[in-house]
C-alpha cells in the first residue's frame, strides 16, 4: 500500500534520509523507532509530501503523489496524519474540525459529513464533546479528535508521529487504546512512537532507524529480544 524505493533527502549538508526502502502492506501496522534526529518525522512527512524528496519514489496504493493542486489534496487525504501537537483548528468546534475536510476535499454534503463525524467521535469516545472548542478539551481528548478528523477522510493509511509524547501520563493510554483498536480493525498504520508497550501490543513490524537509514526491521518479538545491530542494542539498552 505504501512503497518507498531508494528515497534520499537532504537538508542542506545533512543527509537526513539515506536510501530508504520501505514497504507497508494493506492492514499492516509498522512502528518506527530510533534515536532523536534519526529522521523518523522526516520520513513520515515525505509520505504525504509535507517534505519533498531528492530522489527515489513513494507510491501510495500504486500512485505517486502529485506535486500540487487539487489532486494533491485528494491523494493527501488518503494519508491521514496525527502529530505530536494536536493541530486542531482552534476557532472551530470539535464537530466542525471533523466535518471540514470531508466537505471541502471529499465533496460530502454537510449532513453526510456530520453523521459520519458523530459516528467517529463516538468511536474514539468524545462524541459528548462535539459542540466544544478544542481548548475546552483535555490533551488526550484533543488527540482523539485529531484521530477522528483524520479518519473522517477515509484514509488508506494513517501516519502517527509521536501522538502521545505531548500528553500527561494518565492520558497516554486512552490514546494508545484508540490506536490499538484502530489497528485491530485492520487500518494500515505507520506509527513513530517511544511507547514500546504499543509496539509489542499492536505492531506487525518494528522498523529501527538511525542516522537517516533503516538499520533493521523485524517482528516486535524478534526485534526486542534479539536486536541484531549494535545501534539497535545500544538504543534498546537506553530505553528499556
Ligand atoms: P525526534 O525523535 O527528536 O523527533 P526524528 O527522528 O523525528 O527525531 P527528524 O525530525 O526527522 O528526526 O529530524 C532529522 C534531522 O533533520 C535532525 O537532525 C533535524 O535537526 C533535521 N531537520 C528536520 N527538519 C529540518 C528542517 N526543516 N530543516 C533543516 N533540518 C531539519
Ligand atoms: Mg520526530
Amino acid at each position: 500500500l505504501v512503497r518507498m524505493t531508494g528515497v534520499n533527502k537532504h537538508f542542506g549538508d545533512l543527509h537526513v534520509l539515506r536510501e530508504i526502502n520501505l514497504e507497508v502492506r494493506r492492514g499492516e501496522v509498522v512502528v518506527v523507532i530510533g534515536p532523536s534526529g534519526s529522521g523518523k518525522s522526516t520520513l513520515c512527512r515525505t509520505i504525504n509530501r509535507l517534505e519533498t524528496i531528492d530522489d527515489g519514489t513513494i507510491l501510495i496504493d500504486g500512485k505517486e503523489l502529485p506535486a500540487e493542486g487539487k489532486a494533491l489534496a485528494r491523494l493527501r487525504a488518503d494519508v491521514g496524519m496525527v502529530f505530536q501537537s494536536f493541530n486542531l483548528f482552534a476557532h472551530k468546534s470539535v464537530l466542525q474540525n471533523v466535518t471540514l475536510g470531508p466537505i471541502r476535499v471529499r465533496g460530502k454534503s454537510s449532513a453526510q459529513a456530520k453523521e459520519r463525524a458523530m459516528e467517529l467521535l463516538k468511536r474514539v469516545g468524545v462524541d459528548n464533546q462535539a459542540a466544544k472548542l478544542p481548548a475546552q478539551l483535555s490533551g488526550g481528548q484533543q488527540q482523539r479528535v485529531a484521530i477522528a478528523r483524520a479518519l473522517a477522510m477515509d484514509p488508506k493509511v494513517m501516519l502517527f508521529d509521536e501522538p502521545t509524547s505531548a500528553l500527561d501520563p494518565e492520558m497516554i493510554n486512552e490514546v494508545l487504546d484508540t490506536m490499538v483498536s484502530l489497528a485491530k480493525q485492520g487500518m494500515t498504520m505507520i506509527v513513530v512512537t517511544h511507547e514500546m508497550g504499543f509496539a509489542r501490543r499492536a505492531a506487525d513490524r518494528v522498523v529501527f532507524m538511525a542516522d537517516g537509514q533503516i538499520v533493521e526491521q523485524d517482528t516486535p518479538e524478534e526485534f526486542f529480544s534479539h536486536p541484531k545491530s549494535d545501534r539497535a542494542k545500544d538504543f534498546l539498552g537506553k530505553i528499556l
